[in-house]
């Protein structure tokens, strides 16, 4: 961890991950999608422009399609397993990089934003996100 940028590693380290702090959006995934690939409730993420993110390690792909329709590659660590990266082909999103937030050092950090609260777990307090949406952003 820097000042200026955000760093992690995948549960057995194999992959490393170097983020551009000021150009990360924390955020958080409520999709099923998200729900089933991480085994968990939700999905802390950091949304972060393909130019600002340095990995290194090799990474597997799933191809998947998410809730709103759209192709995603889902990328992890052929390793251990640990989700990693997503990518969006196409929609609002396309071009924009999700890192999973979980495997940053210290922690995934509080979201600003939150996507898909239509599949959200009823259970879970109210997280005060900026930015709410039921799917993904319009536009
Ligand atoms: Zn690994």
């Amino acid at each position: 961890m820097s000042d200026t940028h955000l760093t992690g590693r995948c549960l057995c380290g194999r992959v490393e991950v170097s983020v551009v702090r000021a150009a990360a959006i924390p955020a958080v995934c409520h999709c099923t999608h998200c729900q089933k690939q991480t085994a968990s409730a939700f999905s802390p993420v950091l949304i972060v422009p393909i130019g600002d993110i340095t990995i290194t390690g090799e990474l597997k792909s799933y191809e998947d399609t998410n809730d709103a329709g759209d192709r995603v590659t889902r990328m992890f660590c052929p390793n251990c397993g640990s989700p990693v990266r997503t990518v969006s082909a196409k929609g609002t999103a396309a071009g924009v990089h999700y890192i999973k937030a979980g495997l940053l050092d210290g922690g995934a950090p509080r979201p600003n934003v939150e996507v898909f609260r239509r599949s959200r777990c009823d259970w879970l307090p109210d997280l005060r996100s900026e930015r709410q949406f039921d799917a993904v952003p319009a536009g």
